[in-house]
């Protein structure tokens, strides 16, 4: 474990001062429509909804998803969990930063603890964030209550506001769920990138009766149906709005990003002047266009594409 901690003044602005303290977002998020002839020569209208435009620190969904608990917290030390580059991670490092609150970042992968801090954790670090790293199996069992008072006890972090990995939790449902508020009337289709699925969640719960939530996994395997529905479950008491997931774009799994979706994701950018974000939002507009050429949307539909992040600088 490195310790980088730092001291937590006691008398931190909470709950009120969350704006004041730096955490003003810009909502709603700008939604844009774009010229793209791959979608327009089969019928279809594609508009962005611009999440990464939020915040310039706690970019996209991950400010929909930290507000809510940011204010739960009440100025106590906020501890949760990530791989070594969760942006997750970092938007709650930010978070701490400029509300004056400490923050436990739980690192997957002991063997990283003795290695040069790759760019991701050092901005984690640099921004006041407490390391921790624990070894797989550990971080596996992470929601296992002996499991995590284990490290809350190796940490110190006993009486920390505790956010779970991906910061999806009930109340990240709920603020995820203006998102689709938003977007009411405006789209027939809104798809989004899923990673713990805290977002879809949210925001399928959030459209209008008639809309469509569309997922796009970007981890391999079959868990997320059931995990959305238990985040829906838990956040609203039952399944929510309309939604479904389409598992075939994830390139082989989490942060894998062949050559064919890094010159699709070059290419998009270049089009339309939008820096693509590569884990989440290029499988998600690949995923798209590849389902429009494929016929899966009948013309006259509008579909709006949530980005949810941007680039790392
Ligand atoms: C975290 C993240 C997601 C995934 O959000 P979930 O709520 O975990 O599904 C999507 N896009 C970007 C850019 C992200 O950083």
């Amino acid at each position: 474990m490195s310790d980088n901690g730092r001291v937590t003044s006691p008398d931190v602005p909470h709950p009120e001062a969350l704006e004041a303290a730096g955490l003003r977002p810009s909502l709603p998020s700008p939604l844009q429509e774009v010229e793209d002839e791959r979608f327009a020569r089969h019928g279809v209208r594609l508009l962005l909804k611009r999440d990464d435009l939020i915040h310039p620190d706690l970019v996209g969904n991950k400010w929909r998803k930290l507000a809510p608990n940011l204010r739960a917290a009440t100025g106590r030390n906020l501890l949760t969990f990530g791989g070594a580059y969760s942006n997750h991670l970092r938007a709650t490092a930010a978070a701490g930063r400029l509300l004056g609150t400490g923050t436990i970042g739980v690192v997957r992968g002991q063997e990283l603890a003795d290695r040069p801090l790759n760019p991701s954790l050092a901005r984690c670090a640099a921004d006041g964030m407490r390391l921790h790293f624990v070894d797989r199996s550990t971080y596996r069992r992470k929601a296992e209550p002996e499991v995590l008072a284990h490290i809350l006890r190796e940490t110190g972090a006993q009486d920390a506001y505790v956010v779970p990995e991906g910061g999806s939790n009930s109340l990240a449902v709920h603020g995820c769920a203006v998102l689709g508020e938003e977007l009411r009337g405006r789209a027939d289709v809104v798809a989004v990138a899923c990673g713990t699925g805290g977002t879809l969640a949210g925001l399928a719960a959030g459209l209008a009766p008639g809309q469509r939530a569309l997922g796009i996994p970007v981890l391999k395997g079959d868990f997320l149906a059931t995990d959305v529905e238990a985040l829906q479950r838990s956040a609203f008491g039952a399944r929510r709005g309309t939604w479904t997931l389409d598992t075939r774009f994830h390139f082989g799994g989490y942060a894998r990003v062949p050559g064919e979706l890094e010159a699709f994701a070059d290419d998009f950018g270049a089009r339309h002047g939008l820096p693509v974000e590569r884990l989440y939002v290029a499988k998600l507009l690949y995923g798209l266009a590849a389902l429009t050429e494929r016929g899966a949307f009948a013309r006259g539909t509008t579909l709006a594409a949530v980005i949810t992040g941007r680039p790392l600088p």
